[in-house]
């Protein structure tokens, strides 16, 4: 096992259902990292240090689980020093590996996730530059911030290849302003060519049945 004297900060560790996206209802174990590089005005996860963890204690927490998937989220996990050695590690076990980003791309960053959940956020715009973003993920999720996140959306649609691409609604006070996010895929569906696969509507369903 490559521990290498990395200390991983976390945020919690907890096993639950995915509640967006295509593998929604999905078992997992998630990592919820702590730290991140953005400060969406918005954000409601709480993402500070809770506690820090070595290589083989985080493995020993997912192994003690008795789930296969394994969800990176945070905060930002491409942030964390180390994190293509963890992920490395619980592949080599077996375990089905997924990455949950913002989509900002640190230099050098190139592990290979078996599945990628991107959330490009809309309200910092300029900064995802092609060279700074993953060009490529498996779902693209985009939080309805309001109407005008379509100019946003297209782009991102442009330049993130994906088989999914998925509104969300922002969470305001514990309400997902579901108007907003259908208003933005009315606008945004109704503009694609006829063989081009609609946008469609990601909820966090996790938050309507009481669970993480
Ligand atoms: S990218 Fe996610 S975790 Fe980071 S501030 Fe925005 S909503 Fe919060």
């Amino acid at each position: 096992m490559t521990s290498g004297g990395i200390s991983f900060r976390f945020a919690e560790i907890f096993a639950s259902l995915q509640g967006e996206g295509r593998n929604t209802g999905r078992p997992a174990v998630f990592l919820r990292f702590s730290g991140c590089n953005l400060k969406c005005p918005w954000c409601d996860t709480d993402h500070s240090v809770k506690f820090t963890l070595a290589l083989d204690d985080v493995v020993r927490r997912v192994e003690e689980s008795g789930l296969s998937s394994v969800i990176f989220t945070g905060g930002e996990p491409t942030v964390q020093p180390g994190i293509a050695d963890l992920a490395g590690e619980l592949r080599s076990r077996g375990f089905w590996i997924a990455l949950e980003s913002n989509g900002l791309k640190p230099e050098g960053f190139d592990f290979k996730f078996d599945y990628v959940a991107l959330s490009p956020k809309p309200c910092f715009d300029a900064l995802y530059r092609a060279d700074a973003m993953f060009a490529a993920a498996d779902e693209v999720r985009i939080v309805a911030e309001n109407a005008g996140a379509a100019g946003f959306c297209r782009r991102m649609r442009r330049e993130i290849m994906a088989d999914d691409y998925y509104v969300s609604p922002l969470d305001s006070g514990g309400r997902p302003q579901l108007g907003t996010a259908m208003e933005l895929l009315r606008t945004l569906n109704s503009e694609l060519p006829r063989d081009e696969k609609p946008w469609a509507l990601s909820v966090q369903t996790h938050k309507f049945i009481g669970i993480k």
